[in-house]
């Protein structure tokens, strides 16, 4: 089965989080800190999880491998291999 898309959904996701961290860790150093970033970098940050619960799933069985930091090689639910 395709894992790229999985992979593709991963990055778009990591690309979510860690943008949106880094715009409201920007807007709550700035003197005087800026409010409205630090709620965008926030809500970036939130559609980054949403992201992955809906999109990050394991194309065998469906588990949405929330609990996982990284994309593990294998699924943690039906123990397929993702990484091919
Ligand atoms: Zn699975």
């Amino acid at each position: 089965m395709d894992t790229r898309k999985l992979k593709q959904h991963f990055l778009i996701h990591q690309l979510l989080m860690w943008s949106g961290l880094a715009i409201a860790v920007l807007g709550a150093l700035m003197k005087p800190a800026v409010l409205w970033m630090l709620w965008v970098g926030l809500a970036v940050a939130f559609c980054g999880l949403v992201y992955r619960v809906i999109f990050v799933k394991c194309p065998y069985c469906g588990d949405t491998m929330a609990g996982n930091r990284t994309l593990p090689r294998h699924c943690p639910n039906c123990k397929k291999e993702l990484d091919d």
